[in-house]
């Protein structure tokens, strides 16, 4: 296989027609001779800049004759430089071999710390350039083949092999898509090493995912020591997949288990295959929506044990007696909120059986010291005595997966080891029989890119551009003075520069500890939270824009979240989430400068026109085509309209208020969702839906958290708020709230009903 990474060589005389320019142009004609690229720069400043440059180097030649003079190695400003190239990048990659090339100096002028570093000193004129070039060569082949991970190793070997194979997939390496125009087309965009690295399990040398063997079984090794687990199992089905895995190895009917309310529903699947019964913990919220985290004294064993006995499906259940079988916590929900795993597993340790923490959004947190205990498995942290640890993480999400990439993280206890044998039982009955091979390698690659030191540094970089992005917004709002302008959610005080401590993002009753006890609101609005329990992730972005403050009330003027995504789309930014006053975005590992000053340059844009009230027409042509009843309105018209029927109807508390009300179960989530296949549901308009029992989740989208699960009861305020909707979305179309688990159908005369599953009566 041909991988392009060039050598770097840095030298003044590059392109000089001088004796050293012609000397180092030998060696790298040398280099090209052998079938090496070559990148040639003339000062450290062109590359330090181009991390991706960086990273594509293969071997780096820096020149040292630069300067006549040299008063000595601790103040050549040349020996300088060379230092501080060296140390970027070395912070980032320990490996790469790093030569210096020399014409009057020798190693003699190096002090030792950069002496350290080297794989060689080059002596120009000394060797033939052939033979240095020879020798720089087997190092970069060595270090190039060093960093292949052992799954994407194996995989890359084998379709560089060429061999004719009679296995699936049946488009045999690519070929059959040849034989058509569209597969053509489909061949060409993909490309052939996708095709031919699109394999089936029969391909023995690659290992088998389903039995953890093989080059597979090395990587899942690898990867569990890089996260820092015991045991490592890649998922190709993403982490919805991973949550099953370990909830079908953990649970069984009739188990009470411990769930967080604002939990993924891959979690809520979970219990109704698994049969068991939900104590259900609840998160706070804050009037713009924002999902808290759960009261530590939520957490508090008497607490849990209260919930069981007060749960109708538990009635006659010794809660003295029980031992739920397992916790499952959202580690970082959608708006970025973490826990202390170590306070969690403090407290629960022997009570509950199995701590799973759903780290779908954190995979990045255990390669930067940045983020301390707020992780559920770190570099040289205790075990628990007696409950074992699990971590599902969404490789894809936040790390260099391709999407689906997930994996299951497992960490022993003092007293109980995984049984590998019979959580591959549950691991098989979650698992496609025919893997995707580049998911797999994906889990291998990505693991392997978060080795430290290039792990913490990428890590490191992604909180860098999150905290100057704050700081860009803070600095734009500065200069408008009293003007409007988004704000973003989090700490009131910033670090000056750089990246400051996890300590400031602490979700604490107040910033200063002085002020305390006077009652004062926190910029979290969350109300009063324990000490060193909760951080907020800074990679995750909740941006606020005006209308709602922090109490809830409505301002005189407003502008819906809803509307600047919905701009932002047009103009080129798609936000990851929206909320009724927020939006969200977020610093992944594959941040750039250029996008999130894309984005805030397209803010700019939108109040731009939001306050000269320019024509929909003109700036969302889109929407307009979409919606032409909006068409002849202005931005601040639209934004203006929205706001008020929010207003009216006091939106923001009511989708709030709706989540915080007890659902109380009539039965358990499996037995209801049994209803199905048993064909005993009935379809229910939403004015008869009081007391009725749902068969399937609600899930209203804004937040996209189920709001009732099989088994719960209509209550009459969620029927209010259904039929609020309903109204919401005659008056305001576009700006409605979709909720899946409704059903829409139109009648004869054009009128349109809602619907919900129930258990038939
Ligand atoms: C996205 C997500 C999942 C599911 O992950 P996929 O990889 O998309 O299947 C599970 N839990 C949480 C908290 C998530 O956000």
């Amino acid at each position: 296989m041909k991988f392009r990474f060039p050598i770097v060589i840095i030298d003044e005389d590059f392109r000089s027609e001088n004796n050293s320019g012609f000397g180092i142009r030998a060696l790298a004609e040398a280099f090209e001779q052998e079938g090496f690229e070559v990148l040639g720069a003339t000062s450290y400043g062109d590359l330090s800049q181009f991390a991706q440059q960086q990273s594509r180097a293969s071997a780096f030649i820096l020149s040292i004759d630069d300067e006549e003079f040299s008063p000595g190695p601790d103040l050549d400003p040349a020996v300088l430089n060379l230092r501080s190239f060296i140390n970027e990048v070395r912070a980032k990659n320990e490996e790469v071999p790093i030569y210096v090339y020399g014409e009057t100096k020798t190693s003699r002028h190096l002090p030792n710390d950069i002496l350290r570093e080297l794989h060689g000193f080059i002596h120009a004129f000394e060797d033939t350039p052939e033979f240095v070039a020879r020798h720089v060569i087997r190092e970069a082949r060595n270090y190039l083949e060093g960093i292949q991970p052992p799954f994407f190793k194996a995989l890359i070997d084998y379709a560089e092999d060429g061999s004719y194979s009679w296995h699936c997939p049946g488009h045999s390496g690519g070929v059959a898509f040849l034989k058509s125009p569209i597969g053509q087309m489909y061949h060409q965009f993909y490309g052939e090493n996708m095709l031919r690295a699109d394999v089936c399990n029969s391909v023995e040398e690659l290992g088998q995912l389903l039995d953890h063997n093989g080059a597979i079984g090395s990587s899942e090794r690898n990867a569990a020591r890089i996260f820092n687990a015991d045991h490592c199992f890649f998922v190709t089905n993403g982490t919805s997949t991973s949550n099953k895995m370990v909830w079908h190895h953990n649970v069984a009917p009739g188990d009470v288990v411990i769930v967080d309310r604002n939990c993924h529903k891959s979690i809520l699947h979970a219990i109704i295959m698994t049969g068991a019964i939900p104590i259900f913990l609840k998160p706070t919220r804050n009037h713009w929506g924002i999902i808290g985290p759960i009261q530590q004294s939520e957490f508090e064993p008497e607490a849990i044990k209260a919930k069981i006995r007060a749960n109708p499906l538990l009635d006659g259940v010794d809660a003295e007696k029980v031992n739920p079988r397992i916790l499952s916590l959202t580690q970082s929900t959608y708006d970025g909120v973490l826990y202390n795993t170590e306070v969690v597993k403090g407290m629960l340790d022997g009570y509950v059986e199995t701590l799973h923490f759903d780290e779908a959004w954190l995979p990045h947190a255990a390669f930067h010291p940045f983020y301390g205990t707020y992780h559920a498995m770190g570099r040289k942290r205790g075990r628990t005595k007696h409950s074992v640890t699990y971590a599902t993480q969404s490789v894809h999400k936040l790390l260099a997966g391709i999407s689906q990439a997930s994996h299951v993280l497992v960490q022993d206890s003092e007293t109980t080891k995984l049984d590998r044998h019979l959580f591959n039982e549950s691991y098989l009955m979650h698992t496609s029989t025919s893997p995707q091979y580049s998911i797999i390698a994906s889990c291998d690659v990505a693991a392997a890119m978060m080795e430290p030191p290039g792990g913490t540094a990428l890590v490191e970089e992604s909180l860098t551009e999150a905290l100057d992005f704050r700081r860009a917004m803070r600095k734009v709002d500065e200069e408008y003075g009293n003007d409007w302008w988004f704000q973003v959610w989090g700490p009131d005080a910033l670090a000056e520069d750089g990246i400051g401590h996890a300590k400031d993002w602490e979700l604490k009753k107040t910033d200063s500890e002085a002020v305390e006890s006077s009652g004062e609101d926190a910029w979290h609005g969350f109300g009063d939270m324990a000490r060193g329990f909760n951080m907020l992730d800074p990679i995750k972005a909740t941006i606020i824009t005006p209308g709602l403050n922090i109490d809830g009330r409505f301002e005189e003027s407003g502008i819906p979240a809803s509307i600047v995504s919905k701009y932002l789309t047009e103009h080129g930014v798609v936000v990851e989430k929206t909320g009724l006053y927020s939006f969200f975005i977020m610093f992944t590992i594959g941040i750039t400068k250029g996008r999130w000053n894309t984005l805030l340059a397209a803010l700019q844009q939108f109040k731009d026109d939001y306050d000269r009230n320019q024509p929909l027409w003109r700036v969302m042509p889109e929407f307009c085509a979409k919606q032409p009843r909006y068409e002849h309105m202005g931005l601040k018209d639209l934004c203006q309209y929205v706001h008020q029927l929010y207003a009216k109807y006091d939106v923001a508390r009511l989708s709030t208020e709706i989540y915080l009300g007890d659902h109380r179960p009539a039965m358990s989530p499996s037995e209801a969702f049994s209803h199905i296949a048993r064909r005993k549901t009935e379809r229910v308009a939403i004015n008869n839906l009081e007391g009725r029992v749902t068969s399937s989740l609600v899930t209203p989208y804004p937040p996209g958290i189920p709001l009732l699960i099989p088994g719960e009861i209509f209550s009459a305020d969620i029927v209010e708020y259904l039929r609020f909707n309903r109204e919401f979305a005659r008056e305001c179309p576009g700006f409605e709230t979709d909720i899946h688990g409704l059903l829409l159908e139109v009648g004869q005369h054009g009128e349109v009903q809602y619907f919900a599953d129930c258990i038939a009566e």
